[in-house]
Parts: structure tokens; sequence; C-alpha cells
């Protein structure tokens, strides 16, 4: 029960974000949505988890790839009593070829952020009394893949991150982990389907099962309800002694 707890969730108006946010407002915290777009449909998306869960939901603009925004969400916000570091893109690449500004990118949306968001949570956390840090990292954070250069070094980044931000509020009650999904099914990787399907001349099952999820034993999607409701287990006083690790969610995937 996350009655009264504030969360914060960067990068939430789809894919896993947005199931992390909706699964801790069924838990009963109060949820603040983020992504870089102001739109309308971002701030109904907040009244929607709000009106559904009987919890107090907004949703604040902040780009998250530039340090100044990831402070400034945080502050707006008011209070931080979970944080969770979600906001994350992608590009693929042999690194010879791997733009400059992509990797430049990266780094910024999918490690730096989650450093600037944390240093700006602590204080509000240790004024609380209590705190949870919740960083997605991912399987990618604990092996790689080729040309994913970018991804692979921040996501090993964030993993590094998570265990500094864990001995630093060790004896707090205050705990940080990273939940590391294998491929999880959101409208993004569900776009990639009949792609892969086309390009290698299979039906999209086969594309699924050979070619997507050809590195996660389980043969299927993780989905974003089950990533959000490890991050409510995180939340929970069941979850008081698990700090500075990695919950993988991959099927088995760092099991081969
Ligand atoms: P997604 O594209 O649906 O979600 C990414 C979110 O980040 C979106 O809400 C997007 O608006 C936001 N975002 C992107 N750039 C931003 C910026 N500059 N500022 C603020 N917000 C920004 O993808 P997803 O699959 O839900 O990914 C969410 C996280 O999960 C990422 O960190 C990703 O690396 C990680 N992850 C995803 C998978 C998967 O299979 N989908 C697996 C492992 C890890």
């Amino acid at each position: 029960e996350l009655k009264g707890k504030t969360a914060i969730i960067t990068g939430s108006n789809s894919g896993i974000g947005l199931g992390v946010a909706r699964e801790l407002a069924r838990a009963g915290a109060d949820v603040v949505l983020n992504s870089f777009t102001d739109n309308d449909e971002d701030h109904r998306l907040a009244q929607e988890i709000g009106a559904e869960f009987n919890v107090t939901a907004r949703y604040i603009q902040a780009d998250m790839s530039n340090p100044e925004a990831c402070r400034a969400l945080i502050e707006q916000a008011g209070a931080c009593d979970i944080l969770v570091n979600n906001a994350g893109i992608q590009h693929v690449s042999p690194i010879e070829d791997f733009p400059t500004e992509k990797w430049d990118a990266i780094i910024a949306i999918n490690m730096s952020s989650t450093f600037h968001c944390t240093a700006a949570a602590l204080p509000m956390m240790r004024k609380a009394g209590w705190g949870r840090v919740v960083n997605i990292a991912s399987a990618h954070g604990l092996t790689a893949s080729p040309f994913k250069s970018a991804y692979v070094a921040a996501k090993h980044g964030v993993v590094g991150l998570t265990k500094v931000t864990a001995l630093e509020t060790a004896q707090e009650l205050i705990t940080a982990n990273a939940i590391c999904p294998g491929y999880v099914k959101t409208p993004l990787v569900e776009a990639q389907v009949p792609d892969t399907a086309k390009k290698y001349d299979m039906t999209e099952e086969e594309a699924v099962q050979k070619v997507i999820l050809e590195r996660q034993p389980s043969k299927e999607f993780a989905t974003v309800e089950q990533i959000g409701g490890t991050a409510v287990f995180l939340c929970s006083a069941a979850a008081d002694q698990i700090t500075g690790t990695t919950i993988s969610v991959d099927g088995g995937w760092t099991a081969l």
C-alpha cells in the first residue's frame, strides 16, 4: 500500500514507464508522469490514471537530455518518495559509424538523467525519512549485443550508479535497485514485428520466436504490468533489505 507516497516516473507517456506508473497508482501512490512533449494527450493520460485509481496524477514536461530539466522535474513535483528512472532511447549502428550526437543523446537520456534526478530526489527522500529509487536498466545492463554500444554502455552505467546510490543511502530507509527487463511487449517492440517478418521472409509468429525473442529462452515477451509489479514489490516492506542489486525480468536471457 503506497497511499500518501509520491512517485515520479521519467519517460512515462508510453510503454514501460506508463505501465509502471499505472501499477504504482493501482497500489495507491500519487504519480507524476513525464516526457519531453507537452500535448493534451499527455495531460489526459495523467487525468485518466488519477480517475481510474483515485490518486493524484500529474504530467510534468521535462526533457531528460537536459540536466537542469531533470532537476527541475523533481523540484516542480515538490515531493519524491519513489523515483523511477525510466526514460530511454535506442540507436543501432556499428561503433565506427555510430553518430556522435546519438552517442551523446543516449548517454544523457538513458544514464545521466538517472544521476541528475537521483541527486535532486535524495534530499527529499531523506527529509521524508523513506525513499525508493527504481532504475529501469535492461538485460543490456548485464550483457552486451553488437551494434548497441551507447545503449549497453549507458545501461551498464545505470547498474553501477544504482550500486553507488544504494551504498550512500544504506543506513537510511532508502533503497536503490535496478530492474533489468529482457524484451517487453511495448508499442515500439510490437511495431518491429511486421518489418522483421518481411526482412527474414517469415510469418510474424516465426519472426517473434526466432529473431526478436532469439535470446529470451521463455520465448515470451515480458509485459509492462510485470515490470510495474516488480517496481511495486521493490517499494514494499518485503524489499526493505533489497538494495544495490538488479532484478532481471527477462525470461531467462541472462541465464544463458
Ligand atoms: P518507449 O519508447 O515506449 O518509452 C520511452 C519513454 O521515454 C517514452 O515515454 C518517451 O517519451 C520517453 N523519452 C524519450 N526521450 C525522452 C526525453 N528526452 N525526455 C523525457 N522522456 C523521454 O520505450 P520502452 O520500451 O517503454 O522503454 C522504457 C525504458 O525501458 C527505457 O529505458 C528502455 O531502455 C528500457 N527497456 C525497454 C525494453 C523493451 O523491450 N521495451 C527492454 C529493456 C529495457
